[in-house]
C-alpha cells in the first residue's frame, strides 16, 4: 500500500472502526452545540419532538428531517429578523460568506477562524492527495467573492508551504504562465480548455510553461471531457468538489472517486423519490452534515442538509492512495437534470457524448441544449448545438451520428422514444462563439427545458 504523503496523516488512514467511533463523538457534539447555539435548532428539535442527547450514532442523523436551502432562506432577513442559523456571537464572526443566489435570496453563512481553518483543512488535505506539494506554485481562477472555494483554497495553500497566484479569473495574460511557471491552475475544465486554445493562438509553447497538475473544480463534468482536457494540457485533471455549505472533497491520485472528509462532514445520500436514505452504491442527492471536533465552535452548522447535487457512494475500503475515507462519485446538479418520457436526463450525459474522441477533431467542445415541445402531441425535441473548429470542414454527418448514439447508449427508454419518432434529437453545428450561452450573463446554462408544460 502506498503510503502518502498526507496531509494529516493520522486521521487520513485511520482504520474504518476508530473513524467510525470519532465520528459519532462528533455527532453527538455536534448536534448539542446546535441545540445550544442556534435558535433555529433549538426550535427545530423541539417541533419534530427530538431529544437532541438521544442522536448517540451517525445512523441516527437517518431519523431528523433534512433541511434545504429554502430552509435557510426562510430563517434568515428579510423574513426572520434574525439569521436563525447563526451559532455563536457575533463578535466571534471572523466572515460572512453569502452562496452565489441563483435560486433566490443569497444564504448568508457565518465562519468563524477555526471554520475556516476546518475548511482549508479539507482544501489541503485535497492538495496533498494530488501530489502538491511546497514546491508547488498555483494559479487559482476561482473568483475571491462571496463564496469560499478560492480563499479556501489560499488558506490551505499556506497550510501546505505552497506559492498561490490568485488570478481569481481565467482570462489572465499568458505572461502569468510564462514568467512566474507555476505548476497548476485551478479553474473550471471550459476556461482551462478555452485558456488551451488562447495560449495556441499567442503561439505559447508548451516548453514556455510549467504546468503539470490541473485542478477542476466548480462544476460537474463527464469523464470524457476530463479525458480531453488531460490529453490538451498533457498533464492529469483532479476534480474537486466544494460549496459554500461545507463539502469539500477531492480525487486523488487514484482518480478513482473524491475522497470525503469523514471526520470534518458526514455525508449520506437520499432519493427524494423514495423519500428515504440509500444503500452505498445507489444513486441520490448528497446529505451533509457538519462535524465539530470536542470543543470546537462554529458560526453556522448544518445537519442532513441536502445539496441537491446527486452521487453514489463508491466505497468505503482504502484506496490505493492508502486514505480510508469514504469515496463518492462525481457529483451531478439536480438543476441540470431534465426528465423526458420519466427518463431523466443530465446536462453531463450531453456532454459526454459531444466529448467523443472522434469528435473532436472537428469541435472545440463547446455546446449547448434545448428542450422543446414537438409539432405533435407526445414529440420532444432534444436541440444540441456545437460549436465547430471551422464550420466548412465540419463532418457533421460523424459528429451527429456519434453524439446522437453515445448519448442514447446509455438511456434505453430514450432509445425506444427516438426510434418510436417521439424524440428528436437535432444537431447544430456553428462557428466558435455562435452559441446562446454566450449572449448570457452568469454561469453558462448549458442544458434548457423550453418545454410549455414539464
Ligand atoms: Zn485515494
Amino acid at each position: 500500500m502506498p503510503a502518502g504523503p498526507y496531509f494529516s496523516p493520522k486521521i487520513e488512514t485511520m482504520e474504518r472502526s476508530d473513524l467510525d467511533a470519532l465520528i459519532d463523538e462528533r455527532v453527538r457534539y455536534t448536534v448539542q452545540y446546535a441545540a445550544d447555539h442556534s435558535s433555529f435548532y433549538r426550535h427545530w428539535f423541539e417541533k419534530n419532538r427530538i431529544n437532541p442527547k438521544e442522536i448517540r450514532i451517525h445512523e441516527d442523523l437517518l431519523s431528523l428531517p433534512l433541511i434545504a436551502g429554502k430552509t435557510i432562506r426562510e430563517h434568515q432577513p428579510p423574513v426572520t429578523p434574525e439569521f436563525e442559523f447563526l451559532s455563536t456571537d457575533w463578535s466571534n464572526v471572523f466572515s460572512i460568506q453569502e452562496t452565489s443566489g441563483t435560486s433566490g435570496t443569497p444564504k448568508g453563512f457565518f465562519l468563524t477562524w477555526d471554520d475556516w481553518k476546518r475548511y482549508a483543512e479539507k482544501y489541503a488535505r485535497s492538495f496533498v492527495s494530488q501530489g502538491f506539494t511546497r514546491k508547488d506554485r498555483i494559479v487559482v481562477c476561482a473568483s475571491y467573492g462571496m463564496n469560499v472555494g478560492a480563499n479556501t483554497m489560499t488558506i490551505a495553500a499556506q497550510r501546505i508551504g505552497m506559492g498561490i497566484i490568485p488570478m481569481g479569473k481565467c482570462s489572465f495574460d499568458s505572461r502569468i504562465l510564462k514568467s512566474y511557471r507555476p505548476t497548476a491552475i485551478v479553474g473550471s475544465v471550459f476556461k482551462l480548455l478555452r485558456l488551451l486554445r488562447r495560449l495556441r493562438t499567442e503561439g505559447v509553447k508548451p516548453e514556455d510553461i510549467a504546468i503539470d497538475k490541473l485542478v477542476a473544480g466548480g462544476e460537474s463534468f463527464a469523464e470524457e471531457s476530463r479525458k480531453y482536457l488531460a490529453e490538451q494540457w498533457d498533464c492529469p485533471v483532479f476534480n474537486t468538489y466544494g460549496s459554500t455549505e461545507g463539502t469539500m472533497c477531492g480525487e486523488c491520485t487514484q482518480l478513482n472517486g473524491l475522497h470525503v472528509p469523514e471526520d470534518i462532514v458526514h455525508l449520506d445520500v437520499y432519493d427524494p423519490r423514495l423519500e428515504s436514505f440509500v444503500p452505498d452504491g445507489e444513486c441520490g442527492r448528497a446529505v451533509l452534515t457538519t462535524l465539530l471536533p470536542v470543543g470546537g465552535r462554529s458560526g453556522m452548522l448544518l445537519l442532513n442538509y441536502d445539496t441537491e447535487d446527486t452521487t453514489v457512494v463508491l466505497s468505503r475500503e482504502t484506496c490505493g492512495c492508502g486514505r480510508t475515507h469514504m469515496r463518492i462519485y462525481n457529483p451531478q446538479r439536480e438543476a441540470e437534470t431534465a426528465w423526458i418520457f420519466s427518463n431523466s436526463m443530465n446536462r453531463v450525459d450531453i456532454e459526454a457524448a459531444v466529448f467523443q474522441p472522434e469528435n473532436m477533431a472537428h469541435l472545440t467542445g463547446e455546446y449547448e441544449a434545448f428542450i422543446y415541445d414537438g409539432e405533435a402531441e407526445n414529440e420532444v425535441i432534444l436541440r444540441i448545438s456545437v460549436e465547430c473548429l471551422d464550420l466548412e470542414r465540419c463532418d457533421r454527418r460523424l459528429v451527429e451520428d456519434s453524439v446522437v448514439s453515445r448519448f442514447l447508449k446509455n438511456k434505453p427508454g430514450l432509445t425506444h422514444e427516438y426510434h418510436e419518432g417521439n424524440l428528436k434529437i437535432l444537431l447544430n453545428f456553428t462557428d466558435p462563439g455562435g452559441l446562446e450561452l454566450y449572449r448570457l450573463k452568469g454561469r453558462p446554462k448549458r442544458l434548457i427545458d423550453r418545454r410549455e408544460m414539464v
